[in-house]
């Protein structure tokens, strides 16, 4: 699905000498790589605070710690998303609210969100899934309305960029409260192991976080609040600072990719390619098609007899989880979700793909619908 051996030679001195300097001066936390790479992801963002943190996942959670959520209170959020996002909400003893997504565009449905809404409810979790936003405008309208937190789930669309329907562009995980991302090898922005952030223009809001990052300190053994021990490693920052300044590239290439398959497969009968909101660009963390439900494991297995691997991104929604057998969920039916959990197929997508690769996946699945 991803060539990051590829990647990486193609950066190697640059990526060998960060990574030795660190190594050399074996300043391995809090080195000055963290906050080298905290200011340089703030300028691309233009955001005026990135916190970062050990993961995706404690980016959520200390987002929704930093926010004052008290166990009891709902939050809405997707159930068609990675379970990363829901986990946390269950894991503070909040009520996850689960929602529909636009069948077309995979993203949290906004009036989905308002039917959701009860006095318990703190906050809204949207998540700008396989690299494209949701309705951001539209969420924070509602938000304002009726006095919720936005957490944006920026963990599939760092450099995505958001147009407002003023003609203003800003990027996703900066539009909300606070903004969660990943840096997870096979994100669009990854690193050689885990790594997150959050992302923020409200000061006091990042002091908070900061210090719930750092075991709930607020000076040297003097600790305010219940916290987390959640760094970026100065390995990671290291490789995170010559890979940034990829990123923008990167996302050309997944674009070109993604423009390449939508020529090879917008004719075939049966097949949706992923649909272009009007309302951001895409950066294609995946490139997803929906096909018939009952030919997708045939594609899947057919692509997989020539060596073209393809995945189901995810095969079963969060609300349809185990895991939450035992909470008591509060939410009507969610048919758009089950469809489309039916008949998503993810292609491979990353930044290296050559062309003869390219034509050769186009044919492996032109030739499985007519064969
Ligand atoms: C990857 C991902 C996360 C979690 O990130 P980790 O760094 O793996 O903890 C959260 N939400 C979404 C949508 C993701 O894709």
């Amino acid at each position: 699905m991803v060539d990051l051996v590829s990647q990486y030679e193609k950066i190697k001195p640059a990526i060998d000498s960060a990574m030795q300097e660190v190594v050399a001066k074996a300043q391995f936390i809090n080195g000055p790589e963290v906050q080298s790479f905290q200011k340089d992801l703030e300028a691309y963002l233009n955001v005026k605070h990135v916190i970062p943190c050990a993961n995706g996942t404690d980016a959520l959670q200390m987002a929704m710690m930093g926010l004052g959520l008290k166990p009891g209170d709902e939050v809405i959020t997707p159930s068609f998303t990675y379970i990363a996002t829901t986990e946390v909400i269950a894991l503070l003893g909040l009520i996850p609210v689960f929602v529909e997504v636009d069948q077309s565009t995979f993203c949290i449905d906004p009036e989905a969100i308002e039917k959701a809404i009860t006095p318990k409810t703190k906050a809204i979790v949207p998540v700008h899934l396989y690299g494209q936003a949701a309705n951001m405008e539209e969420i924070m309208r509602i938000a304002a309305t009726h006095n919720l937190f936005v957490i944006e789930d920026n963990a599939q669309a760092i450099g995505c960029d958001y147009y407002f329907t003023s003609g203003e562009v800003q990027k996703t995980g900066t539009i909300g409260h606070i903004g969660c991302t990943s840096f997870f090898p096979s994100k669009n922005l990854g690193c050689f192991g885990d790594g997150g952030a959050m992302m923020t223009n409200d000061d006091s809001l990042a002091e908070t976080l900061r210090r719930i990052a750092n075991h709930g300190q607020s000076k040297r053994y003097y600790h305010d609040e219940v916290g987390c021990n959640s760094r970026l490693d100065s390995l990671q920052a290291a490789v995170l600072r010559v890979k940034l300044r990829q990123l923008d590239s990167y996302i050309d290439a997944r674009q070109n990719l993604a423009n390449a398959y939508d020529e090879a497969f917008a004719g075939i009968e049966g097949v949706e390619i992923p649909a272009r909101s009007a309302k951001s660009n895409h950066v294609f963390h995946q490139y997803t098609l929906q096909v018939p439900p009952q030919s997708r494991d045939a594609l899947h297995r057919h692509l997989e007899a020539h060596e073209i691997p393809s995945m189901i991104y995810y095969p079963v929604p969060a609300h349809r989880q185990k895991m939450f057998e035992g909470l008591k969920l509060t939410m009507a039916d969610l048919p758009v979700t089950d469809f489309l959990t039916e008949r998503v197929i993810s292609l491979p997508m990353h930044t290296e793909m050559q062309n003869d690769q390219v034509a050769f996946i186009c044919a492996m699945v032109q030739s499985f619908f007519n064969p």
